[in-house]
């Protein structure tokens, strides 16, 4: 088992299967011309299970598959394939183009939750977010995941003089599907235009919901960084993930291997261990890994003030969310 030295558990990975992605959503890309990973950098589809089953073996039981956009892997049937034969819960976070295209996969390989993205119910804004126009694509994977039982919950960024004017379709949403709506605060990240001013909270957004519903807390389970709500009777809920008002690292249990190989402790720490190196060169990983947890920070990777509101985005030294992997 793997323990920090705040004695918190880590068993979940998140790996980055890739830096690439056919949006280009203003929160998450670097507007300057962002130069992906080449295909040697890259983990192979064999390197990420070999690296995989060493988090395995060191008591990792969930892992999810995120980028960039997972399912733009030429490759990306292998690497299910392969890590479905792994011991864990097996989960994903997709912007929802291409999920049609492996649905048959992601039923064959025990996927039963799906995390997909979309910012707005509205054609044009999401249009003006994401520079693609895929709303009805998106919609329509949402609508093929729900129709073949797959538990899907919806990740919305929330950035303020956006969220609110969504906020009423977004919980209309809840009454007629059995969907999870999750709102995240806008977080910094290298180029990302974060400003504290862009931030709505978790709690200025369920104050507004409270003005038309009835909104009750549920329990939380242990690790988890989303806090859910009960909104009137709706079959769906709403959860609200406060990285930046309130965060939750005293309970973490995340670590994460971006694209190129590289073990990162937190999303925000600047720590990063290459362990495909060592892979490649024939050389233990286990060792690296348990480096790497050990050097995690108590919160927010050691270099952000409690309040949001004091952070100077471009003083943050770490990557671009495209390149970390959500
Ligand atoms: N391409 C996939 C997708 O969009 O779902 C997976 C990768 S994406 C980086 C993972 C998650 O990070 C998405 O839900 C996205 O909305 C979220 N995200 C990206 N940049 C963010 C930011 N600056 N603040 C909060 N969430 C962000
Ligand atoms: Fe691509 Fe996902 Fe980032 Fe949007 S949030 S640019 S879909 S990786």
């Amino acid at each position: 088992m793997l323990y920090d030295s705040f004695g918190r558990i880590h068993n979940y990975l998140r790996i980055s299967v890739t830096d690439q992605c056919n949006f280009r959503c203003t929160y998450c890309m670097p507007e300057e011309e962002y130069a992906c990973a080449g295909k040697d950098e890259l983990m192979s589809a064999s390197e990420i299970t070999q690296i995989a089953t060493e988090f395995v073996k060191l008591g990792v039981n969930k892992i999810r598959l995120t980028g960039g956009e997972p399912m733009l892997r030429k490759d990306f049937s292998e690497i299910l394939d392969n890590l479905s034969q792994l011991p864990v819960e097996l989960t994903i976070t997709t912007n929802g183009v291409l999920v049609d295209k492996y649905l048959y996969l992601l039923k064959k390989s025990n996927i039963k939750t799906v995390n997909v993205s979309i910012d707005s119910l509205n054609e044009t804004e999401f249009e003006k977010l994401t520079g693609r126009n895929m709303f009805q694509r998106v919609w329509k994977n949402i609508q093929l995941l729900l129709e073949n039982q797959f538990e899907v919950k919806l990740n919305v960024v929330a950035m303020k003089g956006h969220v609110e004017l969504e906020l009423e379709n977004f919980i209309s949403l809840t009454r007629d599907y059995p969907v999870e709506v999750r709102f995240i605060e806008f977080m910094p990240f290298t180029g990302n235009h974060w400003e504290s001013d862009k931030v709505i909270t978790a709690y200025e957004l369920i104050e507004l919901a409270k003005l038309n519903h009835d909104v009750k807390p549920l329990e939380t389970p242990a690790h988890a960084t989303a806090k859910k709500y009960q909104i009137d009777n709706n079959q769906g809920r709403i959860a609200f993930i406060s990285t930046m008002s309130s965060h939750f690292c005293s309970d973490c249990n995340r670590m994460r291997l971006t694209a190129s190989g590289k073990i990162k402790n937190c999303l925000f720490g600047q720590d990063e261990i290459d362990i495909l190196s060592a892979i490649r060169n024939n050389l233990p990983i286990d060792l690296l890994i348990k480096e790497s947890v050990t050097r995690k920070h108590k919160a927010l990777g050691g270099q952000f003030s409690q309040d949001y509101k004091e952070i100077k985005a471009e003083a943050i030294i770490n990557s671009s969310m495209i390149a970390i992997g959500g």
